[in-house]
Parts: structure tokens; sequence; C-alpha cells
């Protein structure tokens, strides 16, 4: 019987449709699901006790997936560069099979661990990350990095995807010590309490993108931005952070929906966010400060009012208008709100109470399951106008913005019912900020 390999789970947490497994199947031999538990980023994550729990529960229906197949899934804790290595080795295995990711700190870690690997004559093989584009496949003109998002999306059509790779039937995982698995209370971190929005798993990952094939994809160009509908979109994005579903699935399955009359339209605009979402991984890919700097240096400049009372009334959902209130609740309750939701609360954080976008950034990697470096520093840099396609004069009215995307007040109605006075006049903090913007603007120019 051939050696065994290793496969080493971070944002991929399945067993279908997952390419590492197939390369591991094909090496006919035994198969060793491995999950790190890294303190240093449990340490590092900004992330709430709930995000932990949700990844537990994701790794609970993984296991179950292996054990039904004949494996199993092996957790260890530990600095991933000693523990893939040291697994290796107990393991007799000649090869650890991984995803490559984006996140700047998982790029130099696992540089090390391959490192650590071929230093003991175990081969290490990094396959592309879960994305329909890898960051580095297009580039414009001269190479470096779009920053407008048109111009990325062309090229990134021009490329082709990666098809769902095949699901091993049958796995035989070595016997090896385990430790439970890392549960927020096992790892010491405090968990508000959460009632998710979205079930945790492979199993609820394909269940959720079935009834969104079925029921939503049809009309989604034209619902996904009503708060007041339930499941106007896919809520597939927690699934996606942790890999419980496969991109490559989703494209499949497009292509059609694509060729579906009745469902092209919608498709077309899925197909159109999760270029959005490639394009954030290419941004983060060639600009690792995403989270820390403005992609338009000046930006750094800019004088924010930093009030710690309007953001502390921001993140608690006090702030009196309704529909950022409703937002900021809806978030720290159930780990995930609506793209226009998300628009609406950040710009108003922004350009109303003029508080720096880095504040808002890591308060929703906090609390969101989707939490994400690319996606979220990318849409909080949009937003701000300090990043791609820049337009820092676009503030939301949220009073417009409820009207015409919550016309019914369902949404507000279910998470800030309460009338209340706001602490500050969004027309008026929406002119101050335009005119600081060209005051500062004015003076960079002299
Ligand atoms: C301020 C702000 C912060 C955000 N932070 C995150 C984050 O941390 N993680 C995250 O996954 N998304 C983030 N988004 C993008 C978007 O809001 C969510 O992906 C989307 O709301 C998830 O819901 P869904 O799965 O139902 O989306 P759907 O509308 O069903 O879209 C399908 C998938 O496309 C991708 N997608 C959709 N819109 C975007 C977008 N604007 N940027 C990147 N990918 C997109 C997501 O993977 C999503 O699951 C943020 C947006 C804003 C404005």
């Amino acid at each position: 019987m051939s050696a065994p390999v290793v496969v080493w789970l971070r944002r991929d947490l399945r067993v279908e449709d997952h390419p590492a497994f197939a390369a591991a199947a094909a090496h006919g031999g035994p198969v060793v699901p491995l999950f790190v538990v890294d303190p240093e980023l449990v340490r590092a994550l900004p992330s709430d006790g709930a995000l932990f729990d949700f990844q537990a529960a994701c790794l609970a229906d993984l296991e179950a997936g292996l054990q039904r197949r004949g494996g199993g899934l092996i957790v260890r804790t530990g600095p991933p560069v000693d523990v893939v290595p040291a697994v290796a080795r107990e393991a007799g295995a000649v090869a650890v099979i991984f995803q490559a990711d984006t996140d700047p700190y998982a790029r130099a870690r696992d540089a090390a661990v391959v490192r650590a690997l071929h230093a003991q004559g175990t081969r290490a093989q990094m396959l592309p990350p879960e994305l329909l584009v890898a960051p580095d496949a297009v580039a414009p003109r001269g190479g470096g990095v779009y920053r407008v998002f048109g111009a990325y999306r062309r090229a990134w059509a021009r490329q082709v995807k990666p098809l769902p790779a095949p699901t091993p039937r049958r796995l035989h995982t070595p016997p090896l010590p385990s430790e439970p698995l890392p549960t927020a209370a096992r790892l010491g971190k405090t968990r508000a309490p959460m009632r998710w929005a979205i079930a945790p798993g492979e199993t609820a990952a394909r269940h959720r993108w079935a009834a969104f094939l079925r029921e939503g994809l049809a009309a989604y160009a034209d619902r996904r931005d009503r708060l007041d509908l339930d499941d106007a979109t896919s809520r597939l994005s927690p699934h996606l952070r942790f890999g419980t579903i496969a991109v490559a699935r989703l494209w499949a399955d497009l292509q059609d929906a694509l060729a579906d009359p009745a469902r092209h339209r919608g498709a077309a605009r899925f197909v159109e966010e999760l270029a959005w979402r490639d394009f954030f991984h290419h941004l983060l890919h060639h600009v690792p400060t995403l989270a820390e700097r403005s992609l338009r240096p000046d930006f750094d400049t800019f004088p924010w009012e930093n009030r710690e009372d309007l953001f502390a009334a921001w993140t608690e959902g006090r702030t009196g208008e309704p529909l950022v209130d409703a937002a900021l609740r809806q978030l720290v309750t159930t780990g995930w709100i609506p793209n226009r939701a998300r628009l609406v609360a950040a710009s108003y954080l922004v350009k109303q109470l003029l508080v720096d976008w880095r504040w808002g950034e890591r308060f929703f990697r906090r609390y969101l399951l989707d939490g994400d470096l690319a996606a979220n520093a990318g849409n909080w840099q949009w937003v701000a106008g300090s990043g791609v396609d820049p337009r820092p004069l676009r503030i939301f009215s949220p009073a417009r913005q409820a009207a015409r995307f919550d016309p019914t007040g369902a949404y507000r109605r279910a998470w800030a019912p309460e009338p209340r006075e706001a602490l500050v006049d969004a027309a008026a903090r929406a002119a101050e900020f335009r005119a600081r913007y060209r005051r500062w603007h004015a003076d960079l120019r002299r």
C-alpha cells in the first residue's frame, strides 16, 4: 500500500469537491485530515468566541462526513510550523497537501511550514486558494495590482475557472491521537450569546445552495438589495469563508443557471459578486496592509473626528438612525447582515460620524461569521473612498436608503423598533464631512 498523505485543512472545511482530498486519494494510500489550532491566530483574530464555535460546528460536520467515508479528523494545537511536520513524521507521510491562502499571516506561516517539511524530506503540495481566479493570475499591463474593478473584471472573465474536484468515496485514516474540537470555551474565548443567521457545516451549505438555486436565484438581481425580504441573497458568505462549500461547485451550477432563461439574469448578477470576492483577494495578495493603511496613502492624513462616544453608540445600535441601529444589532445578534445594511452602516460611521474606517473594519470582523480580511477591508475602503474605485464624496442618506430598500419597514421593525432621537443630524454631518474633505484636499494640493 502507498504511504500516507496529510491533508492540512484551513479554510476548506468540507469533504466534497475538495481538491486536496482528490489529490490525496490519487496517491492511493491512507489520508490524514489534519486541523491545526494555531494559538497565535486564536490570539490575534479580533473575532468574538461565536466565530470559533461556528468553526467548531463546521469541523464536527466535517468529521462526521469523513467518518461516513471510513476516515477521521485529527485535531492538534500548536504552531503549524511545528505541528504539521510532526504529524507528517508520526504518520510516516510522504506529502502534505493544502490550499493556499491570500491572508498575509497565512502566507508567511505557509512558507515557514513548507521550509520545515522540505527540511525533513516531506513533500509539500500547495494547491490554488478557494477562488475562481488565483490572485496572481491576472495583472494590468506593466504588472502589479488592479485598482479599478471594471478592468479587473474583464481580465477575470477571460480566465478558465476550476472544475469541482472529484469526491473520494472511501478514505482510510491511520489511528493517531487527536484533541477535542476547538470550541470557544476550550480556547478561552469570551462568547456573546448569538443566534447564528446561518447554519454551520458542509451539509447545511449544500442544502442552502440547493434551496437558493431553486427558489432564490431567479429573482436575485432584483431582490438582493431588499432588506425587508427574507432570503433575498444566498447567505453563503460564512460557508465561503470556511470553505464548507466549494466555489468551483457554485461556478459549475451557475453555468447551468446561466443557460436557463428564467435564471440567467440572477445567475449573471451572482457571478458578478463572486468576481468582487476574487477582486478583493487579488488586492490583499498585492497589498498585505489592506486593513491597516488606506490604498490612497494621502487618505491616512484625513482629520477624522474619532469621537469615542459616537463610535460606542454605533457599535451598540443606539445612534437613533433606525436602519444603522438595525444593522448593528443584527450583526452582534446573528453574526451576519445583508450587503445593503453593511453599506449604509459603514458609510454612516465614516461620513456622518466621522470615524476612521479602520475602527469599523475591526469591529465588523469581530462579529461577522463571514469576517474575512480581504472582503471586509476591501469593502470598508471602498465605502470610505480610500480604496478601489474611490468616490469619497458619495454619502448614503440612511433615511433615503431605508425608504428605498426597506420600503415596508419590516427590517427596521425587526431590529430597531423603538423610536429614538438621532444623536446627530445626518444631513448636517454629511455636509460637515464634505466641507472637511474639501478643506483637507485643498491643503494637500498646496
Ligand atoms: C462594509 C462591508 C464589509 C463587508 N465585509 C465582508 C466580509 O468580511 N466577508 C464577506 O464575505 N463579505 C463582506 N462584505 C461583502 C458582502 O456584504 C457579503 O459578502 C454579503 O453580504 C454576504 O451575503 P450573501 O452570502 O447572502 O451574499 P450574496 O449576495 O448571495 O453573494 C454571494 C457571494 O458573493 C460574495 N460577495 C457578495 N458581495 C460581495 C462584495 N461586495 N465583496 C466581496 N464579496 C462579495 C460573497 O462571497 C457572497 O457570499 C462586506 C461588505 C461591506 C459593504
